[in-house]
């Protein structure tokens, strides 16, 4: 296929889904962990024309939704300083944290900006010598070797009023917790495409051998997402649990040197906590020991405060695919992408955002299903 239009082809997405049928003959359980294919899925229906018994359920693949409350509140501290620019992508900063979000600090007179690279921040910070220029470097693999890129460039410039206040994630670390948990349902993964471009699919194939699970990596097209249910439903149905890859037409199984070495030689593995999930040893990245001249928590130390969470928002057991939005009393209700009380509802690759651009109301409950 080489066209757009093919990967939405009707025709042969019925007959992937009449394979479907006929592969499953048990339940089964799948979760996409990309905040993307779940808008895909969603908006798609795609989960709501799988044969009866196979269920999907949506991860924690959103980049703003599992950055951690405390990391949110300390970028909120240090944008509200005197001389300081922040700049952040959009979704970040109406993203609630304990008291407030970036977008109220901005309200209050305080500088902070929209950025569509990390390097548009670079560019601020020559632009601005007499002014702290920090970037908050959040999201997955797939953003990581950018930010990387730009904390290089800095570097070589011999920038000093530029840091990065990092909150990388990683997938694999988190596919291993969501198997760990002992609420767990998943029997199959679709792993994200895009992150696999980076990073190959080599660090999946330990997790797929010792737990017994086919982990299938996936485009983000109606017809990726149908072939890739199809692929792991065959895999359950034989007793294979194996990686696969479904989007052979931009993922190689070491994924890009080069962005990996950038990334390797950048930043360093460390625990981190998603937000609603916990703390995962060893699923985040922070500067390495070369560039923490470029860290904004060390340049700008913030004083630990309690956090706050809403008491209404189930985000964490969202996260988990533990309950759907629906099962979430605030949904479209007193949350919606407008007055969002958490950040699933913020951010366009978000779950509750998903299901509320597509109009899902409230429906059955993931136990009533
Ligand atoms: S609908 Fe809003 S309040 Fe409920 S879980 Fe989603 S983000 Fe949280």
């Amino acid at each position: 296929m080489k066209y757009l239009d093919e990967y939405r082809d009707p025709v042969l997405a019925r007959r992937l889904l009449s394979e479907l049928e006929s592969t499953a003959t048990r339940p089964w359980t799948l979760m996409e962990v990309c905040g993307g294919q779940t808008h895909t899925i969603v908006r798609q229906g795609i989960d709501e024309l799988l044969p009866h018994g196979i269920r999907m359920i949506h991860g924690p693949g959103c980049p703003v939704c599992v950055t951690p409350l405390e990391m949110v509140d300390k970028a909120i501290a240090i944008a509200s300083r005197d001389g300081v620019i922040f700049c952040s992508y959009g979704d970040m900063l109406r993203v609630p944290g304990s008291g407030g979000d970036l977008l109220g600090v901005k309200a209050r007179g305080g500088d902070v900006r929209v950025v569509y690279t990390p390097l548009d921040a670079v560019s601020l910070a020559v632009a601005n010598p007499d002014r702290q220029v920090v970037f908050f470097a959040v999201g997955f693999e797939t953003t990581a070797p950018a930010n990387a890129m730009a904390v290089k460039q800095a570097a070589s410039l011999g920038l000093d009023n530029f840091s990065v206040l990092v909150s990388h994630v990683l997938v694999p670390p988190a596919i291993t917790a969501i198997l760990d948990a002992p609420d767990n349902e998943v029997t199959a993964f679709l792993a994200a495409g895009h992150v696999c471009a980076v990073m190959g699919w080599t660090q999946y194939e330990p997790i797929a051998a010792a737990y017994r699970v086919p982990i299938v990596v996936t485009g983000f097209e109606p017809l990726d997402l149908i072939e890739g249910i199809v692929m792991a439903v065959r895999q359950l149905e034989t007793g294979r649990a194996e990686v696969e890859n479904q989007y052979v037409r931009a993922v190689r199984r070491t994924g890009n040197s080069r962005a990996r070495d950038t990334i390797d030689e950048v930043f360093t593995l460390t625990d981190r906590t998603w937000r609603g999930i916990g703390e995962i040893a060893h699923s985040g990245l922070r500067l390495s020991e070369a560039y923490r001249h470029h860290d904004a928590e060390t340049r700008f130390p913030v004083e630990r405060e309690a956090t706050r969470e809403s008491e209404v928002c189930i985000a964490g057991e969202i996260l988990r695919g533990t309950r759907l939005p629906t099962d979430c009393l605030a949904y479209g209700t007193a949350c919606t992408p407008r007055h969002p009380l958490g950040a699933p509802m913020v951010s366009a690759e978000g779950t509750c955002a998903a299901f509320h651009t597509a109009g899902r109301g409230r429906q059955a409950t993931l136990e009533e299903q």
